[in-house]
């Protein structure tokens, strides 16, 4: 197996759908490959991360100043980006 067949089966791989000769095929490239071993790792992290994050409301005030926030950098960058065209 070459990284790029590994690469097209990994989702798979992390959803437990592969046969098991596939699996095998999956596993012995891990052990050969620090490459994809290491994005294996780093990808399991992400998402028992990702699994483990709560989701949590925010605050009418803080989701105005983030609103806020956003709409200033983007008038900000639009303001630069036409200066002179008015
Ligand atoms: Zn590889």
């Amino acid at each position: 197996m070459t990284c790029t067949e590994f690469l097209a089966q990994m989702t798979d791989y992390f959803d437990g759908q592969v046969e098991p000769e596939l699996l095998s095929e999956i596993k012995s490239h891990l052990c050969e490959c620090h490459h994809c071993e290491v994005l294996v790792d780093t990808t399991r992290q992400t998402i028992r991360v990702y699994r483990n994050h709560e989701v949590y409301d925010l605050t009418e005030d803080v989701r105005e100043r983030a609103v806020q926030r956003i709409l200033a950098a983007c008038t900000g960058r639009k303001s630069v980006s036409a200066s002179g065209q008015r």
